[in-house]
């Protein structure tokens, strides 16, 4: 597998124009270069000619990183920031015990005690059958959801589900540097698809589909055709219908590549009433959560985010991200509902 050292060309293409600066939603807090790609790369450079070592103030900025790639998109060189940064994060995970502590407890206690509990509460629906079946990719969100909104979507579309219990798909110990575990996390996803003929994978979270994509490339694993449940919905140009009236706006995942479908269907839902609001695609801040000392940057981020939602007057926000979910919940204070759009499609349309 790839390592930091193989990344030396893209860290050095660089050019230092900072126009990452003008997109960051960390260094427009912090104003800090070691926060943002631009500074990032040049710490890296030092690391890779052997100037310094990765230290903990090192992985501090690296860890700031809210992985949006966001910078990437803006970046005149193309350079894959994301991935570089969770490189740059192995190679302090494997010189630090402590990180695989960490791992433990998310591998064992997080996703597998504390969703297999949750699995209990879950909905699930049993799929109709039809000629063309895709298997699908529930994740931790499928976990906690069930299975019942993506079935009934699909089968709305003539589309049979088969619904296999997952792990999670690793993006957890992925930009956390953890690649072991990552690997590990896409080896089930292949012993478990490989038990069935059947070669498209849907799933209707973003941060899902983008790594089941991404394994190809970090593992030279097969090519498995992986869609998001909202593609099928605007194939088969289905018009859905609420039970009620409801004003929702929609918060756009950073990981999300089709956000085109998901306008598409809020704009064609009877009695849905959509507002986009302002800065929709700007990133949530997850990263916070789950890094209590960053939530002094990243409490900025939460703040402003909440009152876009309430600006727009809506009682829900939707999204497509357990991670942009559980952000977007715990810093509502019950002044707006979150939903995971499947599971709220799947709760009001007739
Ligand atoms: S936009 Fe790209 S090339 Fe320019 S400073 Fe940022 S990372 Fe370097
Ligand atoms: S990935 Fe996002 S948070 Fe990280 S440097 Fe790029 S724009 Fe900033």
């Amino acid at each position: 597998m790839k390592t930091l050292a193989d990344c030396r060309e893209q860290i050095h293409s660089c050019s230092k124009c900072g126009l990452c600066q003008s997109v960051c939603p960390i260094y427009k807090i912090t104003g800090n270069d070691c926060t943002v790609s631009r500074g990032q790369f040049l710490m890296l450079q030092g690391l890779l000619r052997g100037e310094y070592k990765m230290s903990k103030t090192i992985n501090k900025y690296l860890d700031i990183c809210l992985k949006c790639g966001a910078c990437s998109k803006f970046c005149p060189s193309g350079i894959d920031v994301v991935d570089i940064i969770a490189l740059a994060k192995a190679e302090y995970y494997k010189a630090h015990f402590f990180e695989k502590i960490i791992s433990f407890f998310q591998k064992y206690l997080v996703f597998g005690f504390g969703l297999n509990l949750m699995k209990l509460f879950s909905q699930n629906r049993k799929s109709q059958k039809f000629e063309k079946k895709v298997i699908y990719f529930g994740g931790c969100g499928g976990k906690l959801e069930g299975n019942a909104s993506v079935v009934k979507l699909l089968n709305s579309c003539g589309v049979e589900v088969v619904a296999p219990d997952f792990d999670c798909c690793g993006i957890p110990f992925f930009v956390r540097g953890d690649m072991d575990n990552f690997n590990e996390a896409a080896k089930k996803f292949y012993e478990v698809i490989q038990k069935y003929n059947i070669s498209e994978v849907v799933t209707s979270c973003a941060s899902c589909e983008k790594t089941l994509k991404s394994y190809k490339k970090w593992f030279d694993t097969d090519e498995v055709k992986v869609r998001n449940v909202y593609e099928y919905i605007r194939e088969n140009n289905l018009k859905l219908k609420l039970n009620k009236k409801l004003k929702v706006t929609f918060h756009k995942p950073c990981n999300m590549s089709n956000f085109g479908d998901v306008e598409w269907i809020l704009s064609n839902t009877e009695n849905l009433e959509y507002i986009k609001m302002k800065d929709f695609d700007s990133c949530c801040g997850f990263n916070g959560l789950t890094k209590p000392k960053q939530y002094k940057v990243t409490g900025n981020l939460f703040k402003a985010k909440q009152n876009n939602i309430i600006d727009t007057g809506c009682k829900y926000v939707l999204t497509s991200c357990l991670g942009c979910k559980t952000a977007l919940s715990s810093t509502s204070f019950g002044k707006y509902k979150v939903k995971d759009f499947a599971e709220f499609l799947n709760k009001y349309i007739k």
